[in-house]
């Protein structure tokens, strides 16, 4: 039996090792998970190129919990390790590496986020172990197994041993404070979650299965049940595959598997699949999001060569698609680092780049190859393709193509088409064209009605964050501009040449304005005098379209630059209404502020204005004058 240190210049790395990776002690299984695939996907290379004489067979990792002695096996059949390379690789190299490891982030291992990011792979069972123990048989038969043993001091020791099998078996003997490790359940819960897509099957327990009853089975004939492997894992998930040999229905299978608790479908997919300059497959999905844009629950999960990292892929995916859903897999992303550093490294950037590319790229085939389903589902998608135009100038150019501006009526147009349909009759005498929309069918009508009896178009636009998007299409466009169809008397909204006719003359509306401002409080209303239509409204509220939008944004998170804003309205009076006439003529001063505070009221009441004790006066004054 040989004895030795381990080369290390860090006197007691292990309650280091313990402190620092506290936050994450159960990556511990993950990482010799890993380095058991890895040895087993060795071998399998080696037989592959006719390397060894063994044949590979149909390998397994089992994993064994062993409560009463307190220990956990690790059991592989891979590749092995021989004495000399077990001195070579669990003593001298890997150990360098946690060294430096441990070196290199001391400082920022506060940190939180990079914890559990890295390899630190076989010394991680230090984290949960008082003592570990290699027996191991490597594929070249003449070279006998051997054992090592570690009990968590720079000491270890090596000898032979009569284990003939290929491969490794790593034996924990689980700390005191780790017992949660020995618990079926928790192991289950860690393999699942970290192992559950790797490519070498994990055996973990056994499990009782019923098996189907022959077509000819007696009528008495009982279904017989065998005990089988309880194998974790899907070895090849749908991202390791060729997008050629899936169909819609495995996509959506691999979503379920992905997350088995969600029961709502995808909307659609797209299959990433990239090795050049950066390596990177995986799977993402559209989710049905309405314009809830806090749905965090099922998030991107990250992997690398099939291990699970992370579900936090901040930093990696640009954060419009972070509402997405699926795997993303790329050995060349590094995680040992902390997310700023992450955003500055070149390949992620590029990573970042192409994701957004495939993403646009799949939103324009899908709007190319079937307009009538894509419409259908816009109103899921919206959130995340408005979202991407306004944080990623790339999307932006790209997105004219495929995205859409329904109309309040439920016509869909693109940019293009709704700019060609409006450019002759929307535009203002100074040039410009404006796009109307309504924020909400039910509470604007009365003003969708008035320009859509002008002729004008009247788009429905109602997500969150379509303040700054009109903000931004309005300073990348040329000649155009948004309104909401509540911001003013549709005529002023666009402004044509035509001179409207008023039926007062100027002293009478002298008059009229006085006998308004009376009565109307001013710190809320600033009365306008507009000739329109007599058929039109008497009176109107509306809100300036440059101030409802600033304070839209100040709810909705930006440009908040402004401080708070008084509630202020223009009141639109038209002086051709028959009501307005007769406003001005009335003689007694009483029956004259009766008249526009009931009418004020009224405006107040079509724009849902009046509450309180103020509706409960109104509605009391009106029963009265109908009595
Ligand atoms: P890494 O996996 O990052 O190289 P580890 O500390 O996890 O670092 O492992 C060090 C080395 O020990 C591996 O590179 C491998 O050569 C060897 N090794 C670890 N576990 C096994 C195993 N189960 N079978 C064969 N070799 C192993």
């Amino acid at each position: 039996m040989a004895t030795g240190n381990i080369n290390v210049s860090v006197e007691n790395i292990f309650p280091l090792i313990k402190k620092f990776l506290y936050s994450d002690h159960e990556i511990f299984l993950r990482e010799l998970i890993s380095n058991a695939t890895d040895a087993t996907l060795k071998l399998k290379h080696l037989t592959s190129i006719g390397e060894v004489g063994v044949a590979y067979g149909n390998p397994v990792i089992e994993i064994k919990v062993d409560k009463e002695g307190k220990k956990l096996h690790i059991i592989d059949q891979g590749i092995g390790m021989s004495s000399d390379e077990i001195e070579k690789y669990i003593n001298e190299v890997a150990f360098s590496g946690a060294e430096e490891f441990l070196e290199k982030y001391k400082d920022s291992a506060k940190d939180s986020g990079i914890i559990g990011h890295f390899g630190l792979g076989f010394y991680s069972a230090f984290m949960v172990a008082e003592k570990v123990e290699i027996i191991s048989k490597s594929y070249n038969e003449d070279t006998p197994a051997a054992h090592w043993t570690c009990d968590g001091s720079p000491q270890f020791t090596l000898e032979a041993h009569d284990k003939t099998a290929r491969g490794t078996e790593i034996i924990l003997h689980i700390a005191e404070d780790s017992t949660e490790f020995l618990e079926d359940s928790r192991i289950n819960e860690l393999l699942v979650k970290y192992n559950k897509f790797m490519p070498i099957p994990i055996k973990f327990g056994t499990k009782e299965e019923t098996l189907p009853l022959p077509e000819d089975a007696a009528e008495d004939a009982k279904p017989e049940t065998v005990t089988i492997d309880n194998i974790i894992n899907n070895p090849t998930p749908a991202w390791t595959k060729q997008p050629a040999d899936l169909e819609d229905e495995d996509y959506k299978k691999f979503y379920r598997e992905l997350y088995p608790a969600q029961f709502e479908e995808p909307l659609f997919n797209i299959h990433l699949n990239v090795d050049y300059p950066f390596n990177l497959t995986g799977i993402l999905y559209f989710p049905k999001l309405g314009n809830d844009m806090n749905m965090q629950k099922d998030r991107i999960q990250l992997y690398q060569n099939q291990v699970y990292v992370t579900d936090n892929v901040e930093g990696i995916v640009p954060e419009f698609l972070t509402m997405l859903k699926g795997v993303i897999d790329s050995p060349d992303i590094p995680l040992n680092v902390s997310r700023s550093y992450l955003q500055a490294d070149g390949n992620v950037k590029k990573i970042a780049s192409y994701i957004t590319r495939k993403v646009a790229d799949k939103l324009s085939s899908l709007f190319k190859s079937n307009r009538e389903d894509f419409e259908a589902k816009w109103n899921d998608i919206k959130i995340v393709i408005e979202y991407g135009m306004l944080s990623e100038d790339k999307f932006f150019e790209k997105s004219e193509k495929f995205t859409l501006y329904p109309s309040v009526d439920g016509t869909y147009y693109t940019y293009a088409e709704l700019h060609e349909k409006i450019k002759d009759v929307q535009t203002d005498k100074d040039g410009k064209t404006i796009i109307l929309y309504a924020s909400n069918k039910d509470q604007q009508h009365s003003y969708i009605e008035a320009a859509k009896e002008k002729g004008y178009e009247v788009l429905l636009l109602d997500s969150p964050i379509v303040p700054h998007l009109i903000q931004k299409l309005e300073s990348s466009k040329e000649n155009i501009s948004f309104a909401r169809v509540d911001t003013d008397h549709i005529d002023n909204i666009i402004k044509k040449d035509e001179e409207a006719i008023s039926k007062l003359s100027d002293e009478e509306k002298e008059s009229l304005k006085t006998t308004l401002t009376e009565v109307v409080p001013a710190e809320k209303y600033t009365v306008q005098l507009e000739a329109m239509d007599s058929s039109a409204s008497p009176f109107m509220i509306t809100q300036p379209e440059f101030m409802r939008r600033m304070k839209e944004m100040q709810q909705s998170g930006g440009g908040g630059m402004f401080g708070n804003f008084p509630e202020m309205y223009n009141l639109i009076v038209n002086t051709n209404h028959e009501l307005v006439g007769q406003i001005l003529n009335t003689k007694t001063k009483k029956k004259q502020e009766r008249l526009i505070k009931q009418s004020l009221d009224l405006a107040r009441l079509s724009q849902n204005l009046l509450t309180g004790e103020e509706l409960t006066q109104f509605i009391k004054r009106s029963y009265e004058m109908i009595k």
